[in-house]
């Protein structure tokens, strides 16, 4: 595909009003993901996913514009139209991103008017609207052959019941086909009565549709007779979209969001901030939602002296040992700092702990000589150990805290060890409070560890008091370790591994906390 279809250069003194769609950032279009790395203000509504905000540039102007009542400042629509015309006016590339599309149910169009007004450029890229994807991620086609061959789009805000009501309800009932009604959740019995009251039958299928797209979605299904009690019972809130019609019967079938086997779960990831992104994509692809708590912050050493005098050395060492995928980084980055490279490598036998330290290194041009079985400092010691070690110069790259056991393994076979710490684990401020206030308010289904040190670090992170405190506090939640190293940690402190995979994988850890859920509901 031409590139340039849809990143054809974004212009200052601009404004872009772009959908962001209904919810999973996922869903926002290539134009509007690209635009908003080019913005240099963002005018942002309450319902545009907090994480589409990561892709603007750090320098750029935020702006909530919110449209929320409550403790946030939020802005009427007459102030949101002169920022739009202040900012452009200033030469600002401006972005105003809108939850849905700009142009359904979202004042775009007025917006539009007003720049169109004021002799200001603008553009407009559509989005996914929430009535196309709350029923899709509901498992209702809004059209299907054997159905309907219609769909209508409505607003439930106005009183249905008004002398002048823009809706035509007779003619929407006489219609029969589809239709989806937007912010109607507070006038349901109003809207159901009118459809009642021109001929649908109280048996047509309703789905009511919250937060659709997201982790948090819920879905309630009733008819015209009765979804007013049940969306009252659920406690459903807005936004929420209504759909009516024969389609929402298809749901029983095609319901595959709710579905997935994660659907529902909040799930603890404990890794650095660093390193958490692909523990949170495979656990969010089952359908799980990710609360990132990372325990430890990786950062780098106040001083390299020792590892510069290793690495004018590197030549009389036997083997280098990476035992971490930061190990490896902080090494390199040090190493191209000095004006070194792989070639000044050549020499030692390399060895690391795992598959995922071996597919880092090959990226930097080298292939490692030693992978053990099993992936820990443990499997890697005893690999060496098969290899034979015995007067053997070994340099150790790791972290600052490491475990002692493979220095200590490899001495006692008669190797020359030094131990090169290149970065170091530090706990960040603030996580410990929302960490426990999800624990006790029951918000936690699973905590995954994926290191011993993560493990240590959120038991650290939590201080509390004792053995018997920390089983009351984690009561309920499901404790996913990578391996048994890790695992020990967990039984170390008096609790239980419910979740452990015979692969020390990501994925295996992956599809055991799966099977877990699945056997558990
Ligand atoms: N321009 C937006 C609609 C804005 S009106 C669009 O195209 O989707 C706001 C209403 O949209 C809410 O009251 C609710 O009815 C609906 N809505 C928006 N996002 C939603 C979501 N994720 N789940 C359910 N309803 C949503």
């Amino acid at each position: 595909m031409d590139e340039t279809s849809f990143t054809a250069v974004p212009k200052s003194g601009k404004v872009y009003l772009v959908g962001a769609g209904p919810g999973d950032p996922g869903l926002i279009t290539l134009r509007g993901k690209y635009l908003l790395e080019h913005a240099e203000v963002l005018i942002y509504d309450y319902l545009v996913s907090k994480k589409l905000l990561r892709y603007v540039p750090a320098k750029a102007e935020l702006i909530y514009a919110g449209k929320r009542g409550g403790f946030q400042h939020t802005h009427t629509q007459e102030e949101i139209n002169q920022l739009l015309i202040d900012y452009a006016r200033r030469g600002k590339m401006v972005v105003r991103l809108k939850g849905g599309d700009p142009f359904i149910f979202g004042r775009g169009g007025e917006e539009a008017e007003t720049l169109h007004d004021a002799g200001i450029a603008f553009e407009v890229v559509p989005g996914v609207t929430s009535a196309t994807a709350a029923a899709t991620y509901a498992g209702i086609p809004i059209t299907h052959r054997a159905y309907t061959a219609s769909v209508s789009f409505l607003t439930g805000h106005e009183d249905p019941g008004k002398e002048s009501s823009n809706i035509d309800w007779a003619s929407l009932a006489a219609a029969g086909g589809t239709l989806v009604v937007y912010m109607g959740i507070k006038n349901l019995p109003v809207i159901t009565e009118n459809l009642l009251r021109h001929g649908r039958a109280g048996s047509t299928p309703v789905a009511v549709v919250r937060w659709a797209s997201t982790p948090e979605q819920r879905t309630v299904v009733g008819t015209l007779a009765d979804i007013c009690d049940k969306v009252r019972e659920a406690g459903i809130k807005p936004p929420a979209l209504i759909v009516v019609g024969e389609v929402v019967r298809l749901r029983e079938k095609i319901d595959w969001f709710e579905e997935r086997p994660l659907f529902g779960k909040r799930i603890v990831v404990t890794r650095t901030r660093e390193q958490a992104s692909e523990l949170v994509a495979q656990l969010e692809e089952a359908g799980a939602e990710c609360l990132e708590h990372p325990t430890i912050h990786v950062g780098p050493l106040e001083s390299y002296d020792f590892l510069d005098e290793e690495l004018e050395r590197i030549r009389e060492y036997h083997w280098i040992v990476f035992t971490s995928l930061n190990g490896i980084r902080y090494f390199f980055e040090r190493l191209f700092k000095k004006g070194m490279d792989a070639r000044d490598l050549k020499g030692p036998s390399i060895a690391v702990v795992g598959k995922s330290t071996a597919d880092l290194l090959r990226q930097y041009g080298l292939r490692a000589d030693l992978v053990p079985k099993e992936f820990t400092a443990e499997g890697l010691a005893e690999a060496l150990l098969d290899i034979g070690v015995g007067g053997r110069n070994i340099l150790i790259v790791r972290a600052k805290e490491g475990r002692a056991i493979l220095p200590e393994t490899l001495r006692g076979a008669g190797a020359q060890v030094m131990v090169a710490p290149v970065y170091q684990n530090t706990p960040p401020p603030g996580t410990r409070e929302a960490i426990i206030a999800d624990l006790e308010a029951g918000r936690i289904d699973a905590i995954t560890f994926t290191s011993s040190s993560t493990a240590q670090n959120f038991f650290d992170l939590l201080g509390v008091a004792n053995h018997e405190e920390l089983a009351k506090l984690l009561q309920g939640v499901c404790i996913a370790a990578i391996g048994p190293i890790t695992g020990k940690t967990v039984t170390d402190h008096g609790l239980t591994v419910d979740v452990q995979p015979e692969q020390y994988t990501i994925e295996a850890l992956v599809a055991a906390l799966v099977t877990h859920c699945a056997d558990a509901d």
